[in-house]
This record gives C-alpha cells, sequence and structure tokens, in this order.
C-alpha cells in the first residue's frame, strides 16, 4: 500500500511537487459560493490537518460583548477566527496554535476573547469572564 502524502518524511517528497488545494478543479465561483469547510480539499491541503494539539492555551469566544469588528479575524496568522457574514461565530479549534493574538488586539471592555487553559471547557471559561473595568480605577 501507498504511503499518504501525510505520512512521508520530509525527504520522501518529490522535489518540486505541486502540492494542490483540491482535488477538482475549483473555479472561483464555486471558491465565492462555498464556505471554506465545505470545500473539497486535497489530502495535501493543510486545511486537513489537524493541529490543534499544539495548544496549551485557547482563545475564548464570548459573543455577549463582541463588536464584530474583526480586528480577531484580521489578525489571526493561521486563520482561526470564523466569521459570516462579519459575524464572529467562533473560534476553530481544529487549526488555532493558541498564540493569543487575536485576545490581544480585541478593543472590547471586557475583552471578547480571553486565554483560558486548553482541557477548561469553555462553558466554565464562560462563567469566569471578568466584568467591565472602569477608567482610572
Ligand atoms: S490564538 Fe492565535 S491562532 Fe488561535 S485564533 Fe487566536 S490569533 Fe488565531
Ligand atoms: S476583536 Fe473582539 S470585538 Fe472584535 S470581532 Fe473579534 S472578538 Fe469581536
Amino acid at each position: 500500500m501507498s504511503k499518504s502524502i501525510n505520512d512521508k518524511g520530509w525527504d520522501e517528497l518529490v522535489i518540486g511537487a505541486a502540492l494542490y488545494a483540491f482535488d477538482e478543479k475549483v473555479d472561483s465561483e464555486l471558491l465565492s459560493t462555498t464556505q471554506p469547510e465545505n470545500r473539497e480539499y486535497a489530502e495535501t491541503n493543510s486545511k486537513k490537518a489537524y493541529v490543534g494539539d499544539w495548544r496549551n492555551i485557547k482563545p475564548v469566544f464570548n459573543p455577549d460583548t463582541c463588536i464584530n469588528c474583526q480586528n480577531c479575524w484580521i489578525f489571526c496568522p493561521d486563520l482561526s477566527i470564523i466569521s459570516r457574514d462579519k459575524k464572529i461565530q467562533g473560534v476553530d479549534y481544529e487549526h488555532c496554535k493558541g498564540c493569543g493574538i487575536c485576545a490581544n488586539v480585541c478593543p472590547t471592555n471586557p475583552k471578547s476573547l480571553i486565554m483560558f487553559d486548553e482541557n477548561l471547557p469553555n462553558e466554565e471559561a464562560l462563567l469566569q469572564w471578568p466584568e467591565k473595568t472602569k477608567k482610572g480605577v
């Protein structure tokens, strides 16, 4: 049985090989009408690789305080903030690396993305959400 591309070592890859994002030819219209999670990715696409186990802290999203400014979506270096029609839906935990940039750039008071221990359930994190801090206090 031949090895899957994901099982190959760096020294087994063919030099100069092209790694296509999709199995089939994808036209721009399909890309513009199909949400990322519904596209037919090729086995070599990084979307198929689960890398969430790199994290030891994770961003938790609180929709109650979010103003949908999109800062987190713009600054996430890993496209791991999910936004639909300019409304934040949450975090793609299969790809988020836990870098904390999204929480850092969130402008609300209290923040709408806060980093918590990876093993704390999100429901518990939401119960620990800080209150709004007052200016000058
Ligand atoms: S922690 Fe980093 S990788 Fe994860 S969603 Fe935030 S900015 Fe993106
Ligand atoms: S940066 Fe904060 S307020 Fe802005 S969209 Fe992201 S979570 Fe919402």
